[in-house]
């Protein structure tokens, strides 16, 4: 049996499963101040695993944290906005309350490969995940392997192009008006002064807005990394209309760049995350899977 561990910046899911896109028995918490929110999963991991032989657990991340298995800080939370979790270390709670190997990487990353694999990828070898949310984040699978470099990508900090009716400051710590200062939840909340999924006679213009910044990322990523598809997840992409939103201003942005482009040609590129909102959970035990059959 396994078991996979998604945390997320407002929730944190525990669920075990025999396979991985079956994830059953899932509890949830909510994230709160370190020292509360793991004593509390370290309750909810032996509920899940109900006395039961677990072989290997799964952990999905929220970055910035050490993906590499290498490293002395491997799973440690690096420079985080969330107070006081940065050197937390994850992977430690989780291998010491169930005493198994622990397969880890960022929920984005997670997520992309649950995607590729169980969700909207189909088996493809070349997908992009991206959520909009808490924050931005970016989760890629290239050749059929997720992508990490030195560490993992960070392209929810994307320099981005101002729309031209937007003086919006962004909300970013680091740069203020980057990708994820200008379109995250917490961005579309301050700026239309509305929760993200309330905002009425003000939704065309925040969603014509919003479209136009994540289309810049949507491009990026096809020039950087030419995914067949991009699937979009977090709690703003389920903004009414936003998708077609995202895939016409991509289309405009791409600007014929690319002519043998799906968007070019009409197939479509950009899809919606699937997986019953459960892709970083099903990506977590699918990294204990993986984890394990590369060790045997
Ligand atoms: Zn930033």
């Amino acid at each position: 049996m396994l078991v996979g561990v998604e945390t997320g910046g407002t929730t944190i899911r525990v669920a075990r499963a025999d396979r991985p896109d079956r994830p059953f028995h899932v509890l949830t918490l909510p994230t709160r101040a370190p020292e509360e929110t793991l004593d509390r999963l370290r309750q909810v991991l032996v509920d899940v695993a109900g006395g039961q032989r677990v072989e290997a657990a799964g952990l999905a991340a929220f970055g910035p944290v050490d993906v590499d298995p290498q490293s002395p800080t491997f799973g440690v939370v690096g420079a985080t906005p969330k107070a006081h979790w940065q050197g937390v270390d994850l992977r430690a709670v989780v291998a010491d309350t169930l005493g198994v190997p622990v397969f880890l990487d960022t929920d984005v990353n997670a997520a992309a490969l649950a995607e590729q694999r169980w969700g909207v990828g189909g088996g493809c070898t070349d997908l992009s995940y991206v959520t909009v949310g808490t924050g931005i984040g970016v989760g890629a699978v290239v050749e059929g392997r997720l992508l990490h470099g030195t560490s993992h990508p960070e392209l929810g900090h994307l320099v981005v192009r101002r729309h031209p009716d937007d003086d919006f400051e962004g909300v970013c710590r680091f740069h203020g008006d980057c990708l994820e200062g200008l379109a995250s939840g917490p961005a579309l909340r301050r700026r239309w002064r509305r929760d993200p999924a309330d905002l009425a006679e003000r939704l065309p213009r925040a969603r014509s807005i919003e479209a136009f910044y994540l289309a810049q990322l949507v491009v990026t990523l096809e020039y950087a990394l030419s995914p067949l598809v991009v699937a979009l997840g977090g709690g703003v992409a389920a903004m009414p209309g936003l998708l077609d939103a995202v895939v016409s201003a991509s289309a405009d942005l791409l600007g014929g760049a690319r002519g043998d482009h799906p968007l070019a040609t009409g197939r479509p590129f950009v899809h919606l995350s699937g997986l019953d909102g459960q892709a970083g959970l099903v990506g977590a035990l699918t990294l204990a899977h993986d984890g394990l059959e590369a060790r045997d």
